[in-house]
C-alpha cells in the first residue's frame, strides 16, 4: 500500500497543530487565512490517515504517523450492512404499467422482482421500463418477467460484504443498484439494496470523520 503523499497545505496544517495543538479548525483556518470549510477535506485526510486527532470542543492535536491506520484501512473497514438501504420488490406478475407507476411512488430508480416464495428472481431499471414503453404494446397486457433481466445474471451483494467489493461490481457491470442478499435453500431472499447512492453516502461519512 502506498503511504499517503501530503500536500504543502497539509504540511502546513501538521506544522501549525505540532506547535500550537490541541487547537481547533477554526484558529488553524484563521492562521492561513482560510476558512473553516475549505480545510475541512484536508483535516479529514489528516485526521483519517492518522496524523492528527480530534477531540469535540478541544481540538486537533499531533499524534504522528500510524502506519497501520490508513484512509485505506478506514475505507475497507466500510461494510454493506452499515450503509444499505431497504428492500423494493414487486411480484414477477406485476404489469410493466403497474411497475412504473410503482417506481414513481417509491422513487427508486430500481426494482427487484420475486417469485412465490419471495426469492430474487430478476431486476428492472428505469430504462428497461422505458424502452417498453416506447414499443406499441399495452404495457396493462405485459407481465414484468416478461423483459426483466434475469437470474443468474444478477450480480448481488450480502451485507458482510465490504462496500469497496459492492462498489467494484457496480463499475464492472455498470449497474447503479445491487439486490443485497442473504442464500437461502432454493434461492436469494432480498434483504436491501445498495446503489450509487449508498456509496456517495458512505464518501460523505468519510469526511465527517473531522467534526
Ligand atoms: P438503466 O438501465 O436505467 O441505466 P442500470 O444501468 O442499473 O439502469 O441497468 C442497466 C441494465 O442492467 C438493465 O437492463 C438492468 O435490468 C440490468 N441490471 C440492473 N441492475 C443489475 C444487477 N444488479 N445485476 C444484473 N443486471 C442488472
Amino acid at each position: 500500500m502506498n503511504p499517503i503523499e501530503l500536500n504543502k497545505r497539509q504540511e502546513d496544517i501538521l506544522q501549525i497543530v505540532k506547535e500550537n495543538g490541541p487547537i481547533t479548525g477554526e484558529h488553524i483556518a484563521e492562521r492561513l487565512s482560510l476558512t473553516r470549510a475549505t480545510l475541512r477535506p484536508d483535516l479529514a485526510i489528516l485526521t483519517m490517515a492518522g496524523f492528527l486527532d480530534a477531540r469535540p470542543r478541544v481540538g486537533y492535536f499531533y499524534v504522528g504517523k500510524k502506519t497501520s491506520v490508513t484512509l485505506i484501512d478506514n475505507i475497507h473497514d466500510l461494510k454493506v450492512k452499515d450503509f444499505h438501504s431497504g428492500p423494493v420488490v414487486v411480484p414477477e406478475t406485476m404489469t410493466v404499467y403497474d411497475a412504473i407507476c410503482f417506481m414513481f411512488a417509491e422513487d427508486v430508480g430500481t426494482l427487484f422482482v420475486v417469485d412465490k416464495n419471495e426469492l430474487l428472481t430478476g431486476v428492472l431499471s428505469r430504462k428497461d421500463l422505458l424502452r417498453t414503453s416506447i414499443g406499441t404494446q399495452d404495457l396493462n397486457k405485459i407481465p414484468v418477467h416478461i423483459i426483466m433481466t434475469r437470474m443468474p445474471n444478477i450480480s448481488y451483494c450480502e451485507k458482510s460484504d465490504s462496500l469497496v467489493e459492492a462498489a467494484n461490481k457496480l463499475i464492472e457491470r455498470e449497474v447503479d443498484s445491487l439486490p443485497v442478499v442473504e442464500l437461502q435453500e432454493g434461492g436469494l431472499k432480498i434483504v436491501g439494496r445498495l446503489t450509487k447512492t449508498t456509496i456517495t453516502r458512505a464518501f460523505l461519512f468519510l469526511t465527517q470523520h473531522d467534526e
